[in-house]
């Protein structure tokens, strides 16, 4: 039977830099297998108990993907939907749609942009500090829809 497991987490770069954390906020509850956190933390947590501390390492594989060449592409600044400067480090969305990917600059060359649409973890490995606050079995009706109630 898979858990409804909710846990808080320090998510750290290589260089130990903080990416982002749940500190001082709700604990993350997620459904074991069902997709809701990634894989390789999902994998990771299987079976630990409330209360346990814990640092688990997820390769950028299993995490946000490996940084994908083929995701860098050099457009002319004028066709872009930016006005004013345009800097390196800056990051919008290629299109007028909302789905439209979040593309982040990483050159100018003269007039054009070197834009890349990878996520920005990708080829980042990442390391979870993990605290488990709680876990119980998961509902039947939990386990049919897919994710964790309350
Ligand atoms: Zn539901």
């Amino acid at each position: 039977m898979p858990r409804v497991v909710t846990f808080h987490y320090t998510l750290r770069d290589p260089s130990g830099q903080v990416l982002d954390t749940s500190a001082g906020g709700e604990p993350i509850a997620f459904l074991e297998g069902a997709g809701q956190i990634i894989d390789g933390l999902d994998e990771q947590l299987r079976g630990e108990p409330a209360g346990r501390k814990t640092i688990v390492k997820v390769p950028a594989a299993r995490a946000y993907g490996l940084h994908d060449p083929a995701q860098v592409q050099r457009v002319l600044r004028t066709v872009l939907p930016v006005e004013g400067v345009l800097k390196v480090g800056d990051a919008f969305q290629a299109g007028p749609d909302r789905h439209a990917p979040v593309v982040k600059v990483v050159a100018i060359e003269g007039d054009a942009v070197l834009l890349d649409a990878n996520h920005p973890l990708a080829g980042v490995d990442l390391a979870f500090d993990v605290e488990i606050v709680s876990a119980r079995e998961a509902t039947a009706e939990e386990i049919s829809h897919g994710h964790a109630h309350g």
